[in-house]
């Protein structure tokens, strides 16, 4: 499982990041990098530090110790969206461009909403709705299209499946691979969903209680066992639940196969939630044994 290396053409480059609230530290010694048009995943289990780790990437929080660069623009779809719940569509689009430099394009061109409605169609019809009454589907696209309204070069999802059902993810995911193909943007994946975001991105990191704990081709980590049992949900010998409506098996055909995913750590109980995490230290340790 080699990872690839950091280069200068980054456009983010993370070293040896340090993140505490108060005395708790909640990212140790992390390293990362990004290149131009790459999409890279991170995955870990709640309270890893997937959140922190984006919000330093954006600013929103400082270092204690490391750099964080970022070579591009960059921008956030935030965990749980944070729509402008009594505004239309339409505004809160605009609202992503409202602190947008110039970039020789004037005022009325970044205001420009048209692209982000090529880009994600569905809106089209609800532009004039308050983003509040949408679904939660249609707010994540609301979401990702306000990022997209400051055309930037690199965007970072917090928790792109959260709550969403399978086949809106899917047509999500759809969507994001589209804008990384056609418009070369960088993104960088968040989620629980291991499978989804392994799926997804070409790389990915594994955070674990504030550590990678393994980094590499998405591929050759979704083909470790440790891996595969630890966050993908995959326990050999123990088939699935038959005929179930939102999980179709993984040979369904159609063009929403990757709404197959399965969530690496469902939600559920605090015991499962915690046998899961459990599951996932042994794991990563595991993946990076062999990544050595
Ligand atoms: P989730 O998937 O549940 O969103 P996460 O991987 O994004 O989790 P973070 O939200 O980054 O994890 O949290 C990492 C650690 O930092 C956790 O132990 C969490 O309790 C702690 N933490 C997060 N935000 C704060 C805060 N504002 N003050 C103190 N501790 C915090």
């Amino acid at each position: 499982m080699n990872a690839s290396q950091p280069s200068p053409s980054d456009v983010v480059e993370v070293r040896d990041l340090v993140v505490r609230y108060s005395a708790a530290t909640a990212l140790d010694n992390v390293s990362l990098h990004v290149a131009p048009g790459e999409m890279v995943a991170l995955v870990g289990p709640n309270g890893a530090g997937k959140s922190t780790l984006v919000n330093t990437l954006t600013g929103v929080l400082a270092p204690a110790l490391g750099s964080v660069v970022v070579r591009a623009r960059i921008a956030q779809v935030p965990e749980g969206r944070q729509m402008f719940g009594d505004l239309s569509v339409d505004d809160n689009l605009r609202l992503g461009a409202w602190r947008s430099p110039g970039r020789g394009r004037n005022r009325r061109e970044q205001r420009d909403t048209s692209w982000v409605y090529e880009l994600l169609p569905d809106l089209v019809r609800v532009r004039e709705r308050k983003a509040g009454g949408l679904s939660g589907g249609q707010q994540q696209m609301v979401a990702v299209g306000r990022a997209l309204m400051s055309r930037p070069e690199v965007l970072v999802i917090d928790e792109l499946s959260l709550g969403l059902a399978p086949l809106v993810v899917a047509d999500l995911a759809e969507h994001l691979t589209e804008l990384n193909r056609e418009q070369g943007t960088a993104v960088v994946l968040i989620e629980q969903n291991a499978r989804l975001a392994l799926d997804l991105c070409s790389r990915a990191y594994v955070l674990e209680a504030g550590r990678i704990a393994a980094e590499g081709n998405s591929a050759d980590l979704a083909a470790s066992p440790d891996i595969a049992r630890a966050y993908l949900g995959e326990t050999q010998g123990l088939p699935g639940p038959p005929d179930a409506p939102d999980a179709p098996g993984p040979d369904a055909p159609g063009p929403h196969d990757r709404a197959t995913v399965v969530p690496a750590s469902t939600p559920g109980t605090t015991e499962t939630a915690r046998g899961n995490q459990d599951t996932a230290v042994r794991g990563a340790q595991a993946a990076t044994r062999e990544a050595k």
